[in-house]
């Protein structure tokens, strides 16, 4: 769990604000595109489409890609 952003309304409100403090301590994958981001990305999904994670790795091993606006 991290300190900063413990749980995912944490994680989304640093994710709405593109919070630099938040980049790369998590992930956001978009489940109806396959893709996850930066917390820094432009890129606006649903909240209810995003799911948290906490590695690239995680991400990648649950079938998500990386976003090519923000290469994470
Ligand atoms: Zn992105």
């Amino acid at each position: 769990m991290l300190e900063a952003f413990p749980d995912d309304d944490a994680k989304w409100a640093a994710f709405l604000a593109r919070d630099l403090r938040a980049d790369r301590l998590f992930y956001a994958g978009v489940i109806t595109t396959g893709i996850f981001c930066r917390p820094i990305c432009p890129a606006r999904p649903k909240r209810d489409n995003v799911r948290f994670f906490d590695t690239r790795e995680a991400c990648l091993a649950s079938g998500f890609r990386a976003c090519k606006r923000c290469k994470p």
